[in-house]
Protein backbone atom coordinates (compact mmCIF):
# COMPACT_ATOMS: atom_id res chain seq x y z
CA UNK A 1 0.00 0.00 0.00
CA UNK A 2 1.35 3.40 -1.13
CA UNK A 3 0.72 6.38 0.84
CA UNK A 4 0.74 10.12 0.08
CA UNK A 5 0.17 13.05 2.32
CA UNK A 6 -0.42 16.36 0.99
CA UNK A 7 0.24 19.60 3.17
CA UNK A 8 -1.43 22.90 2.28
CA UNK A 9 1.22 25.10 3.51
CA UNK A 10 0.67 28.21 0.98
CA UNK A 11 -1.61 29.90 3.16
CA UNK A 12 -0.92 33.85 3.83
CA UNK A 13 -2.05 33.55 7.20
CA UNK A 14 -3.88 36.75 7.79
CA UNK A 15 -5.34 36.34 11.23
CA UNK A 16 -1.70 35.47 12.64
CA UNK A 17 -0.32 39.63 11.60
CA UNK A 18 2.98 39.83 10.95
CA UNK A 19 5.12 38.87 7.82
CA UNK A 20 6.05 35.40 8.20
CA UNK A 21 3.15 32.99 7.84
CA UNK A 22 2.11 31.22 10.95
CA UNK A 23 3.11 28.02 9.15
CA UNK A 24 6.70 28.85 8.77
CA UNK A 25 6.50 30.40 12.67
CA UNK A 26 9.23 28.53 15.02
CA UNK A 27 8.15 25.69 17.05
CA UNK A 28 10.53 23.85 19.12
CA UNK A 29 13.23 25.71 16.84
CA UNK A 30 11.64 24.92 13.79
CA UNK A 31 9.31 26.11 11.30
CA UNK A 32 6.39 24.31 12.18
CA UNK A 33 5.80 22.89 8.66
CA UNK A 34 9.03 21.56 8.92
CA UNK A 35 8.18 19.82 12.16
CA UNK A 36 5.21 18.22 10.71
CA UNK A 37 7.44 17.01 7.36
CA UNK A 38 9.07 15.70 9.79
CA UNK A 39 6.41 13.66 11.81
CA UNK A 40 5.19 11.78 8.75
CA UNK A 41 8.44 11.38 7.50
CA UNK A 42 9.45 9.42 10.48
CA UNK A 43 5.99 7.71 11.14
CA UNK A 44 6.78 4.71 8.79
CA UNK A 45 3.62 5.49 7.25
CA UNK A 46 4.31 7.50 4.64
CA UNK A 47 5.87 7.05 0.83
CA UNK A 48 6.11 10.86 -0.05
CA UNK A 49 5.08 13.95 1.14
CA UNK A 50 3.82 16.95 -1.70
CA UNK A 51 3.87 20.62 0.42
CA UNK A 52 1.97 23.02 -1.91
CA UNK A 53 3.63 26.51 -0.76
CA UNK A 54 3.50 30.17 -2.34
CA UNK A 55 5.42 31.37 -5.56
CA UNK A 56 7.73 33.29 -3.69
CA UNK A 57 9.16 30.33 -1.55
CA UNK A 58 9.11 27.58 -4.18
CA UNK A 59 12.16 29.77 -5.97
CA UNK A 60 14.27 29.31 -2.73
CA UNK A 61 13.58 26.07 -1.73
CA UNK A 62 15.95 23.17 -3.24
CA UNK A 63 14.37 20.15 -4.34
CA UNK A 64 15.99 17.03 -6.27
CA UNK A 65 14.30 14.33 -8.12
CA UNK A 66 13.22 11.54 -6.04
CA UNK A 67 13.14 13.14 -2.68
CA UNK A 68 10.53 11.44 -1.23
CA UNK A 69 9.65 15.61 -0.35
CA UNK A 70 8.65 17.31 -3.04
CA UNK A 71 6.89 21.23 -3.13
CA UNK A 72 4.48 22.39 -5.60
CA UNK A 73 3.06 26.18 -6.14
CA UNK A 74 -0.16 26.47 -4.38
CA UNK A 75 -3.37 28.13 -5.37
CA UNK A 76 -5.53 30.95 -4.21
CA UNK A 77 -7.65 28.59 -1.80
CA UNK A 78 -6.74 25.99 0.32
CA UNK A 79 -8.67 23.66 -2.21
CA UNK A 80 -6.83 24.92 -4.95
CA UNK A 81 -3.62 24.04 -3.55
CA UNK A 82 -4.73 20.61 -2.34
CA UNK A 83 -5.34 20.26 -6.23
CA UNK A 84 -2.08 21.44 -7.12
CA UNK A 85 -0.32 18.84 -5.25
CA UNK A 86 -2.87 16.00 -5.61
CA UNK A 87 -2.00 16.68 -9.70
CA UNK A 88 1.14 16.78 -9.43
CA UNK A 89 1.78 13.96 -7.79
CA UNK A 90 0.76 11.50 -10.05
CA UNK A 91 -1.62 8.19 -9.69
CA UNK A 92 0.89 5.65 -7.67
CA UNK A 93 -1.21 5.63 -4.77
CA UNK A 94 -4.19 3.99 -2.49
CA UNK A 95 -4.29 6.51 -0.26
CA UNK A 96 -4.30 10.05 -0.03
CA UNK A 97 -3.84 11.85 3.34
CA UNK A 98 -4.59 15.86 3.68
CA UNK A 99 -2.81 17.77 6.85
CA UNK A 100 -2.67 21.36 7.71
CA UNK A 101 0.55 22.68 7.65
CA UNK A 102 -0.16 24.25 11.23
CA UNK A 103 -1.32 21.57 12.96
CA UNK A 104 1.73 19.77 14.15
CA UNK A 105 0.28 17.28 17.43
CA UNK A 106 -1.83 15.14 15.76
CA UNK A 107 -1.17 11.34 16.67
CA UNK A 108 0.41 8.65 14.55
CA UNK A 109 -1.66 6.32 16.02
CA UNK A 110 -4.76 8.07 15.04
CA UNK A 111 -3.41 8.28 11.99
CA UNK A 112 -2.95 5.08 11.09
CA UNK A 113 -6.54 4.72 12.20
CA UNK A 114 -7.67 6.92 10.12
CA UNK A 115 -5.64 5.15 7.26
CA UNK A 116 -7.48 2.05 7.97
CA UNK A 117 -11.14 3.50 8.29
CA UNK A 118 -10.18 5.17 4.62
CA UNK A 119 -8.76 1.96 2.88
CA UNK A 120 -12.32 0.30 4.48
CA UNK A 121 -14.94 2.74 3.42
CA UNK A 122 -13.03 5.53 1.42
CA UNK A 123 -12.68 8.29 3.75
CA UNK A 124 -11.73 9.46 7.15
CA UNK A 125 -11.30 12.17 9.22
CA UNK A 126 -10.60 12.97 13.05
CA UNK A 127 -13.21 15.11 14.60
CA UNK A 128 -13.95 16.62 17.99
CA UNK A 129 -17.81 17.03 19.72
CA UNK A 130 -18.07 20.51 20.17
CA UNK A 131 -18.16 21.23 24.01
CA UNK A 132 -18.64 25.43 23.61
CA UNK A 133 -22.75 26.08 23.00
CA UNK A 134 -22.94 27.68 19.71
CA UNK A 135 -25.32 30.48 18.62
CA UNK A 136 -26.05 32.00 15.67
CA UNK A 137 -25.93 35.85 15.14
CA UNK A 138 -27.45 38.25 12.87
CA UNK A 139 -26.70 42.01 13.04
CA UNK A 140 -24.00 41.21 16.08
CA UNK A 141 -26.97 40.02 18.24
CA UNK A 142 -27.55 36.60 19.07
CA UNK A 143 -30.12 35.09 17.19
CA UNK A 144 -30.75 31.61 17.82
CA UNK A 145 -29.47 28.44 19.36
CA UNK A 146 -27.54 25.78 17.45
CA UNK A 147 -28.21 22.13 18.44
CA UNK A 148 -24.82 21.07 18.68
CA UNK A 149 -25.64 17.47 19.57
CA UNK A 150 -25.00 16.26 16.18
CA UNK A 151 -21.83 18.72 14.94
CA UNK A 152 -18.25 18.21 15.28
CA UNK A 153 -14.96 20.45 14.45
CA UNK A 154 -13.10 18.58 12.00
CA UNK A 155 -9.12 18.45 12.73
CA UNK A 156 -7.03 16.76 10.10
CA UNK A 157 -5.15 14.46 8.63
CA UNK A 158 -8.05 13.53 6.80
CA UNK A 159 -7.22 10.38 5.06
CA UNK A 160 -9.09 8.71 1.45
CA UNK A 161 -8.48 6.33 -1.64
CA UNK A 162 -6.80 7.58 -3.67
CA UNK A 163 -9.98 6.95 -6.44
CA UNK A 164 -12.25 8.83 -4.05
CA UNK A 165 -9.99 12.08 -3.69
CA UNK A 166 -9.62 12.14 -7.27
CA UNK A 167 -13.95 11.78 -8.17
CA UNK A 168 -14.54 14.23 -5.22
CA UNK A 169 -12.30 16.96 -6.64
CA UNK A 170 -12.90 16.65 -10.21
CA UNK A 171 -16.07 17.36 -9.38
CA UNK A 172 -15.64 19.96 -7.18
CA UNK A 173 -13.53 22.03 -9.96
CA UNK A 174 -16.68 20.88 -12.36
CA UNK A 175 -19.26 22.82 -10.29
CA UNK A 176 -16.79 25.29 -9.14
CA UNK A 177 -17.49 24.44 -5.30
CA UNK A 178 -14.44 25.33 -3.15
CA UNK A 179 -14.88 23.69 0.01
CA UNK A 180 -13.02 24.69 3.37
CA UNK A 181 -11.70 20.52 3.87
CA UNK A 182 -11.66 17.24 1.36
CA UNK A 183 -13.67 15.29 4.01
CA UNK A 184 -16.86 17.88 3.34
CA UNK A 185 -15.88 17.92 -0.66
CA UNK A 186 -16.02 14.26 -0.34
CA UNK A 187 -19.29 13.95 1.80
CA UNK A 188 -21.00 16.41 -0.87
CA UNK A 189 -20.41 14.02 -3.58
CA UNK A 190 -22.14 11.05 -1.82
CA UNK A 191 -18.83 8.99 -0.33
CA UNK A 192 -18.96 7.59 3.22
CA UNK A 193 -16.67 9.64 5.32
CA UNK A 194 -16.11 7.76 8.79
CA UNK A 195 -15.11 10.31 12.01
CA UNK A 196 -12.31 9.08 14.07
CA UNK A 197 -12.11 10.46 17.83
CA UNK A 198 -9.62 13.38 17.36
CA UNK A 199 -7.55 14.62 19.64
CA UNK A 200 -8.10 18.02 21.58
CA UNK A 201 -4.21 18.54 21.33
CA UNK A 202 -4.14 18.11 17.73
CA UNK A 203 -5.16 22.24 17.92
CA UNK A 204 -4.19 24.53 14.77
CA UNK A 205 -2.12 26.97 14.80
CA UNK A 206 -4.20 29.97 14.23
CA UNK A 207 -3.29 33.22 15.95
CA UNK A 208 -0.31 34.16 18.14
CA UNK A 209 -1.38 33.41 21.50
CA UNK A 210 -1.58 29.50 19.74
CA UNK A 211 1.75 29.30 19.67
CA UNK A 212 2.58 30.57 23.09
CA UNK A 213 0.09 27.03 24.01
CA UNK A 214 1.75 24.98 21.30
CA UNK A 215 5.40 25.69 22.32
CA UNK A 216 3.81 24.67 26.32
CA UNK A 217 2.30 21.51 24.70
CA UNK A 218 5.72 20.95 22.96
CA UNK A 219 7.78 20.87 26.51
CA UNK A 220 5.11 18.75 27.83
CA UNK A 221 5.28 16.22 25.01
CA UNK A 222 9.18 15.96 24.89
CA UNK A 223 9.38 15.33 28.35
CA UNK A 224 6.86 12.36 28.29
O1 LIG B 1 -6.41 29.57 6.42
P1 LIG B 1 -6.58 28.21 7.01
O2 LIG B 1 -6.15 28.16 8.44
O3 LIG B 1 -7.89 27.56 6.76
O4 LIG B 1 -5.52 27.31 6.22
C1 LIG B 1 -5.45 25.92 6.41
C2 LIG B 1 -4.22 25.38 5.67
O5 LIG B 1 -4.35 25.58 4.27
C3 LIG B 1 -2.92 26.10 6.10
O6 LIG B 1 -1.93 25.11 6.26
C4 LIG B 1 -2.66 27.05 4.95
O7 LIG B 1 -1.28 27.34 4.74
C5 LIG B 1 -3.21 26.25 3.75
N1 LIG B 1 -3.59 27.10 2.60
C6 LIG B 1 -3.03 26.86 1.34
N2 LIG B 1 -3.34 27.66 0.27
C7 LIG B 1 -4.20 28.70 0.41
C8 LIG B 1 -4.81 28.95 1.69
C9 LIG B 1 -4.50 28.13 2.76
O8 LIG B 1 -2.22 25.94 1.19
N3 LIG B 1 -4.46 29.45 -0.64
Amino acid sequence: MSVLVIIPAAGAGTRFGGDIPKQFQPLAGKPIVQFVVERFLLSGLVDKIIVAVTDALLVTVKQAPGDRVQFVAGGETRQQSVIHAFREAGDAFDIVAVHDAVRPFFRLVTFATLIEAAREHGAALPALPLTDTIHATRDGRLAATVDRSNLVAAQTPQVFRYDVLRDALDRAVAEKFDGTDEAGVAARYGYDVRIVPGDRYNIKITRPEDLALAEAHFEEWSSE
